[in-house]
């Protein structure tokens, strides 16, 4: 039996390096050899076991972390039609059932037998030599596509969902509040989607900095200013057409609401871990503003692809450093501690 690599998450705060067997792919489904895998703020709460989802039980342990990953094929299934060996590919976010209504519509998250990769209901993730994907879940990389951007496809479409909910239109001005990966590239699509204005917010001068970097308009350090006011000196007025809450804080959450014009909107993207005790109803119902969830990516990684592949997109300015697969099991348990200037890591495998 052929054995691979794996970091395995047997129990929160128990990650350990393991050989396991390498799966054998069965009709339809692709074993691809890993090369890159971005390590999360999620992994880190499953890994804590603080994520709401790990509480009420959604996480299965033993279990492989890693949504964020790209790589090659290395075996096919029978039956595999759409790849061949070597191919450069991503993988979806999660795994449907594949023959229900939903996931025949596509809408796969609805799917009563939905696992996430590397989160809830845990298929086995990317922290590991190999991945083993139903070829209906796995994405052709673009030639002109690196793997590292290729591991950055799955929080570019999250990104992409949260400025596509907030019904970011050419002309408007966005706020996002939160510099971590997905609040700065949120900033940097919104641009790309015709807003006039982008302004980002944060406690870290380094990640506000990276964001103007990347052609974000204003940076407001909440540390040092406040939100109405750092609004007010980039904007010129006390409000914004839309707001993405991508920093979980359930202060900023509460924030928002007063800081949209009447006619906007409002999307949360973030994880908060905890519930927020008071919430103003009448204030929300009197600003006559829309407020969406979003809870993944589905539907956007065939844009991030395109972006990426034509150059509008380049992910790779968030990653802060880089480490072998083998370093995770000592970084992701000190992911909050010296976290000054780090946005993302990228574990890289040979
Ligand atoms: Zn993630
Ligand atoms: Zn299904």
């Amino acid at each position: 039996m052929k054995t691979m690599k794996v970091v395995r998450l047997l129990a929160p705060g128990n990650l350990k390096m393991m050989d396991m067997p390498r799966p054998v792919p069965g009709p339809h489904q692709v074993l691809c050899k890993v090369k890159r895998v971005g390590v999360c703020g999620t992994d880190y709460s499953i890994y804590t076991g603080e994520a709401s989802f790990v509480k009420s039980g959604a996480v299965h342990f033993p279990m492989t972390l890693g949504h964020e990953w790209s790589g090659t094929v290395a075996e096919l299934g029978p039956d595999v039609a759409q790849f061949k060996v070597g191919d450069r590919v991503v993988g979806d976010t999660g795994v449907g059932c594949g023959y229900c209504t939903d996931c025949m519509l596509g809408q796969w998250p609805k799917c009563t037998k939905m696992q996430a990769v590397g989160t809830v209901f845990a298929w086995d993730g990317g922290y590991a030599e190999y991945v083993l994907m139903p070829e209906r879940h796995l994405f052709h990389l673009p030639d002109a596509v690196s793997f590292d951007n290729g591991a950055l496809v799955e929080p570019s479409a999250t990104a992409l969902y949260s400025v596509k909910k907030a019904q970011v239109q050419i002309g408007d001005t966005v706020l996002v509040q939160g510099s971590g990966p997905i609040g700065i590239l949120a900033a940097r699509l919104a641009k790309l989607s015709g807003a006039s204005k982008v302004a980002i917010t944060g406690r870290k001068d380094s990640k506000l900095k990276t964001a103007v970097d990347m052609g974000i308009d204003g940076a407001i350090n909440t540390q040092r200013e406040s939100l109405l006011d750092g609004v007010r000196r980039i904007f010129g007025a006390p409000k914004v057409d839309r707001i993405i809450e991508a920093s979980g804080s359930t202060e900023l959450f509460r924030e928002s609401f007063g800081l949209i014009k009447s006619g906007g909107a409002l999307s949360v993207v973030a994880f908060y871990d905890k519930p927020l005790k008071e919430f103003d109803i009448d204030q929300f119902v009197f600003s006559d503003i829309i407020m969406a969830a979003v809870p993944g990516s589905l539907g956007m990684f065939p844009p991030v692809l395109n972006l990426m592949a034509s150059g509008m997109l380049d992910a790779t300015k968030i990653v802060t450093e880089r480490a072998p697969l083998a370093k995770v099991t000592e970084l992701l348990p000190k992911l909050k501690e010296n976290a000054d200037q780090r946005i993302k890591i990228l574990l890289e495998l040979e």
